[in-house]
């Protein structure tokens, strides 16, 4: 689209973001709630809604809701209910879904992103709130037929309600990637939407710049990746902008996106489901939560992504970008603390993650916790680079590699045997630099006769003899000396 009809319009964006809890149990619910299970194998009378049988709060649940909201800044209630909310799916046994509405458990707070254009946002999140999550309908698998799978039938899940504070579809991106690490450092939800563990619907509306009232908002639902949310709330805008350029108005509705052809299709319009009788779940009690219980779990609470990054920007003088990388991971943040802990050397230390180590666990497609080499024999490998006892690329291609098949030998150790320390011998270096300007004295004469550009060529005659092991800097200043003395 034409960026000045863009430009006359703002966008506002308002996430919705369901987890699902990592827990042995579902919501209210004895059976398992594993992700993968063959279907309708983790069922039970309660999930299936056999008549007589009652719900019974999952406790870990409402634990795991309360750390979010604690991580988020929410107020806790101290007192919130659940309730029923009606809709007719083949895949909902009851009819209704237990979740919670005017009383949530966590209220307020706010999540902090970096904007693209390098300032802090706080956005402010509405309510965070629990539920259960219905059964899937599987559609395609047998022709003409649709299965119903009620494994999913009463997991627990959260949902996370922003307010209408978003402006681009970069910082919702940014947004979900910080509640995706955020569930992950909680260890509540695996955060995986591929496989639907988070999911989230973006609402969005367009107004005229200036404006003081809202537009007429839609809801975009079926996105499987963070970049896929930012993709149709892209395509969203554009669309509704494009039916406000012709004069028609944009429609209350909910619309599915499709990511190969990364457009939205409507699902149904808003009214239809308008009315959810929602009414108090008379077979549970009040949620009650002790103001003992909140302080307990605050002290619990680990250092979150966003503080490792301030930290990693403020004390270990890490760029941004780097400090960003780094803390996508809980368990790489905790390997690099921990060689931070062992080296001064953090820039480098970050490099060597971000560079050989990342490269490592991609291509074996592991996780930190398996990677071979342990901080304190990375840190060593790290010094001797520093140190200038081996250059970065002899260490990052042969000593990294060697040290990977043998994982037991110290790098120092194994560097002496491979033969690739650097030379620290000053008169072995000047040698070599005399043998080079004996052998090619035409080239020398050109230099002092002022063709600077020849140095280039006797280092690389330098470097080659050497075999790569004279540290560069050194064999430049030695060559240049007898160059400029004659
Ligand atoms: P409902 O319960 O009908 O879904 P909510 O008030 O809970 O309505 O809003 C749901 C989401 O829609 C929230 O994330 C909110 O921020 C967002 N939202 C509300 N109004 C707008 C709007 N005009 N444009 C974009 N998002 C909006
Ligand atoms: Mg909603």
């Amino acid at each position: 689209m034409n960026t000045s009809v863009r430009a006359k319009y703002t966008t506002v964006i308002g996430l919705e973001v369901h987890a699902q809890l990592s827990l042995q149990r579902k919501m209210f619910a004895p059976e398992a709630a594993a992700y993968g299970a063959l279907p309708n194998t983790q069922i039970s009378t309660v999930s299936l809604a056999h008549p007589g049988t009652l719900p019974l709060i999952n406790k870990q649940a409402v634990t795991y809701a309360i750390k979010m909201g604690l991580a988020c800044h929410s107020e806790i209630a101290r007192e919130s209910i659940f309730v029923r909310k009606h809709y007719f799916y083949p895949d909902l046994p009851k009819g209704y879904q237990i979740t919670q509405d005017k009383t949530p458990i966590c209220r307020g707070g706010h999540l902090t992103i970096d904007t693209p254009e390098g300032y802090e946002k706080h956005i402010a999140i509405a309510h965070i709130h629990l539920e259960e999550d219905a059964g899937k309908s599987v559609h395609g698998l047998v022709q003409g037929q649709t299965l119903l799978d009620f494994n999913r039938a009463g997991v627990a899940l959260i949902e996370l309600v922003t307010k209408p504070v978003l402006n681009t579809s970069e910082e919702a991106y940014r947004l979900l990637s910080e509640i995706r690490k955020l569930v992950r450092y909680l260890n509540i939800c695996d955060g995986n939407m591929e496989e639907g563990s988070l999911r989230c619907d973006a609402n969005i509306s367009v107004m005229r710049q200036g404006s003081s009232s809202f537009g007429q908002r839609v809801e975009v639902k079926n996105m499987n990746s963070i970049r896929n949310v930012q993709l149709a709330i892209e395509h969203e805008i554009g669309r509704q902008i494009m039916v406000l350029e012709d004069g028609g108005e944009v429609v209350a509705e909910t619309r599915s996106y499709h990511a190969v052809t990364n457009t939205t299709q409507p699902m149904r319009k808003k009214e239809v489901l308008k009315d959810y009788r929602y009414f108090p779940e008379p077979d549970l009690p009040p949620l009650v939560v002790s103001e003992a219980w909140i302080e307990a779990l605050q002290k619990t609470m680990p250092l979150l992504p966003r503080a490792y990054y301030r930290k990693f920007i403020n004390d270990y003088r890490l760029p941004a970008y780097d400090a960003s990388v780094l803390t996508e991971d809980k368990d790489i943040v905790l390997y690099f603390e921990e060689l931070c802990q062992l080296i001064p050397y953090y820039k480098a230390a970050s490099n060597w993650i971000m560079g050989p180590v990342k490269s490592h666990l991609n291509k074996f497609t592991i996780s930190i916790k398996e990677f071979p080499l342990q901080p304190p024999i990375l840190a060593e490998l790290i010094t001797l680079v520093e140190r200038g006892q081996i250059s970065f690329s002899m260490a990052s291609q042969r000593l990294f590699s060697a040290l990977l098949d043998q994982p037991d030998s110290t790098p120092l150790s194994l560097a002496q045997a491979l033969n690739l320390l650097q030379e620290s011998d000053t008169e072995k270096i000047q040698t070599l630099v005399n043998e080079v300007i004996a052998e090619y004295p035409d080239k020398v004469a050109a230099y002092r006769g002022g063709k600077k550009g020849i140095l280039g060529m006797l280092m690389g005659e330098v470097m080659k003899r050497s075999q790569g092991k004279v540290p560069p800097q050194i064999a430049n200043n030695f060559l240049l000396r007898c160059l400029e003395d004659n």
